[in-house]
């Protein structure tokens, strides 16, 4: 189980990620996209972090929520409204909730993956973050279904979620403006997988395997 408490340490540790990534990131973003992914990105989790002081004592629903709040405000481009929708809709999972179970994990991830296919319209293999997202709820919830402990079960859903994100190396985009440039975006890896991944891998790096 995991308390709000370390929600909140866990939402510092990805602010501090996206931070420190932010100009791979938007290096990323430059052959497929408009170079700004990263930037976008730490505007939003800045901002985020200085709303988790205020957060304190409230439970998951209410900070996802207005994590989800922020992000859309604050990020701009397409991340904003498709990582801000994500986290709104988890926080739907986690309503009332001031310990989070590994089940309550995957619920709310289940929403976000949701919200984000609703948002955005897409499906997997249009490269995009759903790319690393998909793989990685079904491999937790494989490591789940067989009894493995939280901490195997996070650390197969990065593995699932980098090697979703490497193959969009791959795949030719069909939405969002990395679709613009078409067949001449393979061989370029997809922003938004990237930044997924790289806060889902900060679950495991803030040393909160305890869900
Ligand atoms: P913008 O494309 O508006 O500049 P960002 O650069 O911040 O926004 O984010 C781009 C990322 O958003 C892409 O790498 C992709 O993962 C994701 N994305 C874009 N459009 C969609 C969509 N329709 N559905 C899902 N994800 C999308
Ligand atoms: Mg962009």
């Amino acid at each position: 189980m995991v308390s709000t408490k370390d929600l909140l340490t866990i939402l510092r540790c990805m602010a501090a990620a996206i931070e420190k990534n932010k100009e791979w990131l938007t290096d990323l973003d430059r052959p497929i996209g408009d170079s700004d992914h990263g930037i976008n990105m730490a505007r939003g989790f800045g901002e985020v972090e200085k709303k988790l002081s205020g957060l304190e004592g409230k439970d998951g629903g209410t900070i996802l929520k207005t994590v989800g709040m922020t992000l859309v405000s604050t990020v701009g481009g397409s991340a904003g409204p498709l990582y801000g929708s994500a986290f709104m809709k988890a926080g739907m999972a986690l309503a009332d909730k001031t310990e989070i179970s590994m089940a309550d994990f995957l619920d709310a991830l289940d929403q976000a993956v949701d919200a984000v296919r609703q948002r955005g319209k897409a499906q997997a293999g249009e490269k995009t973050m759903l790319d690393a997202m998909i793989p990685a709820l079904q491999a937790m919830k494989e490591a789940r279904g067989q009894k493995e402990a939280p901490e195997e079960i996070l650390k197969k859903g990065v593995e699932a979620s980098w090697a979703g994100a490497e193959a969009t190396n791959g795949l030719i985009a069909t939405k969002g403006r990395a679709s613009y440039v078409g067949e001449r975006g393979i061989g370029h890896q997809d922003p938004g997988a990237t930044s997924f991944s790289i806060l889902l891998e900060t679950i495991c790096h803030c040393k909160i395997g305890k869900l």
